[in-house]
């Protein structure tokens, strides 16, 4: 029995309803959403901030905890013990062992926060790539350590990379955690230095001064994580927000529950009979049960038996959800990761050639003319060609440089063309910011992020 025929769909179509005011009556009175992408070099305390964080909200089964404090300290790493809660194999999480944390949200005062892809111990960084493009906000996680910070932050470290990607992929608003001051006995200066050097570098590439905000903290100590701190030297010179009350004024980012419906699939599993469940976010508008909707780009038509969040039924979703929609009317091998179910009275654009803006870095080899390249664009992975380099621009105001230029190297912006070998689902950044982001990546390795500007066919 479908669960969600006991729920009352709201007619919204058929009775012309007002979607922003179905949307406050369902979810006025709740918390807000946010997805925030957690990035930083290798050890700069992601896992162990993470976790800490969890834990001291509550978000960890006790019971867990204690087997993890008895098991690093066994090890004696105790200082595992956080990173852990993050780095669970899927075996355990099948034992149940983490049910606790297996979403990795936790609540502020006014917001519902969901990390994405939490940085797993080990895999993090070719994860943090896919979770970036659905972010809203980021946290940027840097090691006060001497030297290590300094590694992180020049050539080759992951700092100034993880910062130019979220930038060009329209994340605007970043939290930047100056962690491990506990290893500097907490010292101002160390922290006034790095604020200084980030703030310039995050300004270049684009962040506005009053969308950073710097917090001095330790995850392995927990201070100044979830309440003001309490160590000597750091109240003496620090009476700022903590990470949890920084992150709650975060500006939430506006639903666009008016615009046509968009949903771009990252998962498909059988359900039962001969229905199958596709999931992923509602990147833009609403869907209710009983709506007829359009796969593309293959353009088929399908049919919402049932929606659900998290395993609730539901009778209708709206943007920034993440649903799972099970579907009728089409077979399940006609459908992939990476397609885009919408509404079929105003379809997602299906193009295989566009324009982009985008940031080059990383690239060993300059970018040229036909360069071959993989693209992500949500959950889709597709081989596709730079076709044409149109013109180079500058960094801060966009103003062209050089129109067709011979190559792009390092820490260039441009306009390119890109060709894809097949149509693909799309639309533009303006027309809509989460199907408009694409990153191009080599080998592994991401070395051009950017925006949709131009659809060509
Ligand atoms: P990640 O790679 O960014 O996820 O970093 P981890 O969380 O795995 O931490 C890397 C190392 O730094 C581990 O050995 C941690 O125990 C240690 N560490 C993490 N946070 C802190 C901190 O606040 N203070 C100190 N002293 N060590 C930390």
């Amino acid at each position: 029995v479908d669960a969600s025929e006991d729920l009352k769909t709201p007619k919204i179509r058929e009775n012309k309803l007002d979607v922003q005011q179905v949307y406050q009556k369902e979810r006025g009175d709740g918390k807000e959403h946010l997805y925030m992408v957690v990035i930083g070099h290798v050890d700069a305390g992601k896992s162990t901030l993470m976790g800490r964080l969890l834990c001291d909200l509550g978000q960890v089964n006790q019971r867990i905890m204690h087997k993890y404090e008895q098991e690093s300290r066994k090890l004696g790493k105790q200082s595992f013990m956080y990173a852990w809660v993050l780095d669970e194999t899927g075996e355990e999480r099948n034992r149940g062992i983490t049910m606790d944390v297996g979403r990795f949200q936790f609540e502020t005062d006014t917001k519902i926060v969901t990390i994405l892809d939490a940085p797993g111990h080990k895999d993090f960084i070719p994860n943090m790539i896919s979770g970036a493009g659905q972010a809203d906000v980021a946290l940027l996680v840097v090691d006060a350590t001497r030297g290590e910070f300094e590694t992180g932050f020049d050539a080759g470290g992951q700092t100034r990379e993880h910062g130019l990607l979220v930038r060009s992929l329209g994340v605007s608003q970043v939290a930047v955690a100056v962690n491990k001051l506990d290893t500097v006995a907490w010292s101002q200066e160390r922290f006034n230095e790095i604020v200084a050097k980030l703030k310039a570098f995050l300004k270049q590439v684009g962040f506005k001064d009053t969308d950073v905000t710097f917090v001095p903290c330790s995850g392995l100590t927990g201070q100044n994580l979830v309440s003001k701190p309490t160590e000597t030297e750091l109240i003496s010179w620090y009476d700022g927000s903590c990470l949890l009350d920084v992150i709650d004024k975060f500006r939430s980012p506006e639903r666009p529950v008016n615009k046509p419906f968009r949903l771009s699939i990252d998962d498909i599993f059988k359900g039962t009979g001969t229905a199958f469940c596709v999931s992923g976010r509602i990147e833009t508008g609403c869907l209710t049960v009983g709506d007829k909707i359009l796969v593309c780009p293959n353009r088929e038509s399908a049919i919402v038996k049932s929606l659900a969040i998290d395993e609730a039924p539901q009778a209708v979703v709206f943007a920034g959800d993440q649903a799972t929609a099970t579907l009728s009317g089409i077979e399940m091998q006609n459908v992939s990761v990476g397609n885009v179910l919408c509404d079929p009275t105003s379809p997602v654009q299906v193009a295989s050639q566009f324009q982009a803006r985008i940031v080059v870095f990383n690239v060993t080899v300059p970018i040229t003319k036909g360069f071959p390249v993989v693209l992500h664009h949500q959950s889709l992975v597709e081989p596709v060609v730079v076709s044409k380099l149109i013109s180079q621009l500058n960094k801060s105001t966009g103003e062209v440089l050089k129109k067709h230029p011979r190559f792009l190297g390092n820490n260039t912006s441009a306009i390119v063309e890109i060709k894809v070998s097949r149509p693909i689902a799309l639309e533009l950044y303006s027309e809509c910011k989460e199907l408009g982001r694409v990153m191009l990546r080599v080998g592994g390795v991401t070395i051009a992020a950017g925006l949709i500007t131009k659809i060509i066919l």
